[in-house]
């Protein structure tokens, strides 16, 4: 990716290696809904230029805990740092800290009334204050990258699912994210559109981005994770690589699930 002008964070994500700092760090998160304990004593850490799969049955805290993350669901307690700082509470910190997570959701969540050129483009000119000029030409420079950029002109809902979950990609990265959230990008797409997805997100994360994905899709969870992160009841249940977790799984918990699923 074209690391834009003044954008250290950019050229800092995709130069991989270069600190072993973790870039997301949970400690001890617990939330609750109401009665419901969604969030269990979470502690997780997501180190530079690495991919976590996040996979585990519905309604087992996954989505929350990628909510969490960008303080899109606020934690009971616990701590959460991305790059070493603690998530702000408000205000023009907290509209910087979203910008550094990228969050791509199930539900494209495009502005319909926007064409894919203006949703890329929106949010580095009032939330990264660049010219409109620069913005567009960076647009088009990802749009192109996730193969859309013969699309910039239409609207949403003139896009295939596939097409409009790629602009919401495009449209994340043109904010140059720390790390990005993917939560079940592909779960709402028909079958042939899922693999257009998945390979952006595989050319993502080879290009040294950092990842947080939650997914059903387990041929992705192999090839692309570096860690898998099997999470149930609110809780971490296993932490362990690819490898081992899909054939040497510890617990009859995940052994349950992935018989379910495999
Ligand atoms: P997953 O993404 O793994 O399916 P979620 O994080 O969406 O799980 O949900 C965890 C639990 O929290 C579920 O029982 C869900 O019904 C509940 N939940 C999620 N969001 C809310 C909310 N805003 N209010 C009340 N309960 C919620
Ligand atoms: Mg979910």
């Amino acid at each position: 990716m074209e690391p834009t002008s003044g954008a250290a964070v950019s050229e800092q994500t995709f130069t991989p290696g270069t600190s072993s700092r973790a870039l997301v760090e949970l400690r001890h998160v617990d939330k609750h809904f109401g009665p419901l304990h969604v969030l269990r004593d979470v502690s997780l850490t997501v180190d530079r230029g690495e991919v976590v799969v996040v996979i585990g049955p519905s309604g087992g805290g996954k989505s929350t805990l990628c909510r969490a993350i960008n303080r899109l669901e606020v934690i009971d307690s616990g701590e959460i740092a991305i790059d070493g700082r603690p998530l702000p509470a408000e205000g023009r910190e907290l509209a910087r800290l979203r910008a550094d997570v990228g969050m791509v959701f199930q539900s494209f969540n495009l502005f319909a009334h926007k064409t894919v050129l203006q949703n890329v483009t929106l949010g580095q000119i009032k939330v990264r204050r660049k010219g409109r000029k620069a913005a567009e030409e960076r647009a088009r420079g990802l749009l192109d990258r996730v193969g859309v950029g013969t699309q910039a002109d239409k609207y949403p809902a003139q896009l295939s699912g596939g097409q409009q979950q790629r602009v919401a990609i495009a449209r994340a990265l043109a904010m140059d994210p720390k790390i990005m959230l993917f939560d079940e990008p592909t779960s709402a797409l028909d079958p042939e559109m899922i693999n257009e997805v998945l390979e952006v997100m595989r050319q993502l994360a080879r290009d040294g981005m950092t990842m947080v994905v939650v997914t059903h899709e387990m041929g992705f969870a192999r090839s692309a994770a570096n860690h898998v992160v099997f999470m149930a009841d609110g809780r971490i249940v296993e932490e362990t690589t690819p490898d081992e977790f899909f054939t040497a799984p510890r617990t009859d918990r995940a052994r349950d699930f992935l018989s379910k699923i495999l």
